[in-house]
């Protein structure tokens, strides 16, 4: 049977959002995390921009060295063929694409304002596919943009034309967050009764049902036979109101009613749940909203009579799921006492002090010295105090870290 894939975009999407950045480090710390969730692809970045050379490239080495075990790492570009070559140009190795273009009335009117018609926008998406596949990329996926607002007949004839010259899915993109339950089930099931083809779901929270939205159009791949790749964004973030939340969409697939038969990739695992979320928040430097799913500081928290005292009777009273699962109820220690810590300007007593904690062990003075320095950079890359996961990834992984903070403008 057609499984259900988890295929996060937190790192294209989210950080395309306004007032949302991330490092190159902290985009790195993500694919990290999302590949110990057993996430199956992270859609990593932009290969025809420039300054992302040099991450996606380091994070491809990642991979080739087994750091990232199994996570896909995947670029987004428009598509066309001078996109798919500048990417392979900036980024040789790369496998796994996602070719971009809208196929709403909308946007092809009012955006490309008629420099590309109907026609061209199949044209383009075609000759974009047949150029990835002659630069030998092992998946190529083709995102119609405002899927959700383009003709029904249009976008079959759309997959259809992706199918024959060899893309292997297309991401149906609710682009505006204009879908519901019904209408994406719908719509999905009649792409795919026309056109057989491996769905990817993208949808947006305009209307609050990106979560929804996205169940009911994995359903209906499901339902019609063919794998279902679901696009989410660590804590919901994404374009205006956001993307469909990474925790919330497993957790439907996990505990939500009537979906008992459609199955999870069974890679996934909760267990680093608590740590995305924590290590995304404190990077995007937006909070965890107290009511989110499994995460919220309220997912498991009682107070009124008669919800605390059965929740103490049994947990199944009023918790759904475990907290133990998604990697919560473990001690945190804060040190109150005194604090040294690593920055951009630390010298190496200071900089000894807190690996000596981490339990991170120097070959000798030239070694410890050679991290401290790209410890420095770290905090000037990042702007803020590394984390233990990011100090000792650096010290880890000291080559990789240096191509990731290394940036020099083309102009
Ligand atoms: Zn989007």
């Amino acid at each position: 049977m057609a499984k259900v894939y988890i295929f996060d975009v937190t790192n294209r999407d989210g950080v395309q959002t306004s007032r949302i950045c991330l490092s190159k480090l902290q985009k790195t710390m993500i694919n990290l995390y999302l590949d110990e969730m057993g996430i199956f692809q992270s859609e990593y970045g932009f290969p025809t921009t420039n300054h992302e050379i040099n991450y996606l490239n380091a994070n491809l080495n990642l991979a080739e060295e087994k750091v990232i075990k199994h996570l896909r790492l995947s670029g987004w570009m428009r598509a066309i063929k001078s996109d798919v070559d500048t990417a392979f140009k900036n980024v040789p190795s790369l496998k796994y694409l996602n070719l971009s273009i809208s196929t709403s009335d909308q946007m092809i009117k009012h955006k490309f304002q008629g420099k590309i018609d109907y026609k061209g926008v199949i044209k383009n998406m075609t000759d974009a596919v047949g150029a990835a596949k002659q630069k030998g990329a092992r998946t190529i996926c083709v995102n119609a943009e405002d899927a959700s607002r383009s003709r029904l007949q249009y976008l079959i004839e759309f997959a259809a034309a992706a199918k024959e010259v060899g893309a292997h899915r297309l991401r149906y993109c609710d682009t505006l967050g204009y879908d519901t339950p019904v209408s994406i089930y719908e719509r999905i099931s009649g792409i795919l009764s026309a056109v057989k083809i491996p769905i990817e779901i993208h949808c947006h929270n305009d209307l609050g049902l990106a979560v929804a939205s996205s169940v009911a159009g994995a359903k209906a791949a499901i339902d019609n036979g063919v794998d279902v790749y679901i696009n989410t964004c660590v804590n919901g973030v994404g374009e205006r109101a956001g993307n469909a939340d990474l925790i919330s969409v497993i957790l439907a697939f996990k505990y939500g009613s009537g979906l008992k038969k459609y199955k999870l990739d069974d890679r996934i695992n909760l267990k680093r749940a608590w740590k995305i979320s924590k290590y995304a928040s404190y990077a995007f430097d937006i909070p965890i909203a107290i009511n989110h799913p499994g995460v919220g500081s309220n997912a498991f928290a009682h107070e009124s009579g008669i919800h605390a005292d059965g929740a103490l009777k049994d947990r199944r009273n009023y918790e759904l799921y475990d907290f133990e699962e998604l990697g919560r109820g473990e001690l945190e220690l804060i040190d109150t006492g005194r604090n040294i810590t690593v920055g951009e300007y630390s010298g190496i007593k200071g900089f000894r002090n807190v690996y000596e904690k981490l339990e991170v062990k120097f070959r000798d003075d030239k070694e410890a010295r050679e991290i401290l320095e790209l410890v420095r950079y770290a905090n000037v890359h990042n702007q803020k105090s590394l984390v233990e996961d990011e100090l000792k990834f650096v010290a880890k992984h000291p080559d990789i870290a240096k191509l990731i903070f290394t940036m020099r403008p083309k102009v």
